[in-house]
């Protein structure tokens, strides 16, 4: 199959791209880039397969007014000029929410858009970017098949008692059940398990994926068992600004004392909350780690202690742990982070070697830890070419 994919994850306020080579599986991407800042100070990003940036603006003058339905057009414009004589074949999109009918990589039909914007309410903050790309490709160029990648798909695998809540059990026939999501990343770790850890990969091993969203799932032999965000992407760990696990009381009381509409609790919860509300200072671990103020401070030991709890509540789920993988924006990238979600689980007999974990090794468990810690890169835009490369094949 000659040609090129293009895979779109579209969030709140970017757009992540990048085009693959639909016949050779194993190879790089050609381009990889992102629109970031869109609505406050747009930025334009690409490398090639070289490694090589682009110039900073070749949508040539990106401002604050541009959209997603704007930009979209404009970045698929300037990806096929760039890639000259390959056609592209197909367009693949990281779909947040598949609910409980789409479990599979699936090509975009009327129905399946329909379905799936009755999804919007159960991730509001990216579902609609996300079926907003697929109707910019869609205006564009009619002809080219899409498809959809979902991040609660790789939770199917779950025993239903992890998905269930404590509700009464219509409401869990009715779908409000745990879903999981960040399914796209964790298939990739998990494809790439064994690479690193043998036939300990086919055992019990935790992925933290710790980004501006940030979930656990837990393993075993490479399949999710239990994971840390649940109906929606606001369960959980402290994340950038969604406040992850809360007592439901406090909404209430937000709500019947405060006089909160469910609007306002909705903007307080996903973009208020988080590291930004607690430091006041920013969303940005980096930002944070830079900070001497004490409410940055106070975020990331939040962050932490909340992550060293969420770790350690999983393991029942899957009977103990072989290993632990860091990965997504500040696992990859934060060695104080790192180390201190793991100084508070030496319990367990993990424990990091220092100077791997400043280098960012792959390895940075010491040589006596019972429990294997890992760094591993994710690659949620590989999962989704191979996706649309089985697609291909069909
Ligand atoms: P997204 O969920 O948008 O894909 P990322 O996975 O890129 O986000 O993660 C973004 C987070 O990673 C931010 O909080 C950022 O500060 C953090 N991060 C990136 N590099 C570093 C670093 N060197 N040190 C600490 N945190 C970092």
């Amino acid at each position: 199959m000659t040609g090129d994919i293009l895979t779109l994850n579209c969030g709140s306020s970017s757009v992540k791209f990048a085009v693959f080579d639909a016949g050779a599986p194993d190879a790089p991407a050609q381009i990889t880039g992102k629109i970031a800042g869109i609505g406050r100070a747009p930025t334009f990003q690409a490398r090639d397969a070289n490694g090589q940036l682009h110039t900073p603006d070749p949508l040539n003058a990106l401002t604050p007014t541009h959209t997603h339905e704007d930009l979209i057009p404009r970045l698929l414009e300037w990806l096929v000029q760039q890639r000259g004589a390959h056609p592209l074949r197909m367009v693949g999109h990281r779909v947040v929410h598949g609910g409980k009918t789409y479990t599979e990589p699936t090509r975009i039909t009327p129905n399946v858009m329909a379905n799936l914007d009755a999804l919007c309410p159960l991730a509001p903050l990216h579902q609609p970017h996300n079926l907003a790309a697929i109707r910019a490709v869609a205006a564009w160029q009619p002809d080219i098949p899409q498809i959809a990648c979902f991040d609660t798909a790789f939770h199917q695998t779950q025993d239903r008692i992890q998905t269930l809540f404590a509700l009464p059990r219509a409401l869990g026939d009715e779908g409000i059940v745990r879903y999981g999501f960040h399914g796209l990343s964790y298939a990739y770790i998990a494809s790439i398990l064994p690479q690193h850890l043998g036939t300990r990969a086919e055992g019990r091993v935790i992925v933290a994926h710790l980004g501006n969203g940030d979930s656990m799932c837990a393993m075993q032999s490479r399949k999710s068992k239990a994971t840390t965000m649940g109906f929606t992407a606001l369960d959980g760990l402290v994340m950038g600004r969604r406040s992850g696990t809360l007592d439901p009381g406090v909404i209430l009381y937000l709500m019947q004392s405060k006089g909160m509409s469910a609007a306002d609790v909705e903007t307080l919860l996903y973009r208020k909350s988080g590291l930004l509300g607690v430091s006041g200072i920013s969303n940005n671990m980096h930002d944070l780690e830079l900070s001497h103020a004490p409410e940055a401070q106070e975020a990331i030991d939040l962050f932490v202690s909340r992550a060293a709890r969420t770790l350690a509540g999983l393991i029942p789920a899957i009977g103990g742990l072989d290993a632990v993988v860091f990965t997504a924006g500040i696992g990859e990238n934060s060695a104080p982070v790192r180390a201190a979600i793991c100084s508070q689980l030496n319990w367990l007999g993990l424990h990091l070697d220092p100077d791997a974990n400043a280098r960012g090794d792959v390895k940075i468990s010491a040589p006596n830890s019972a429990v294997d810690v890992l760094v591993l890169p994710t690659d949620e835009e590989a999962v989704i070419a191979n996706a649309c490369r089985a697609q291909l094949a069909i």
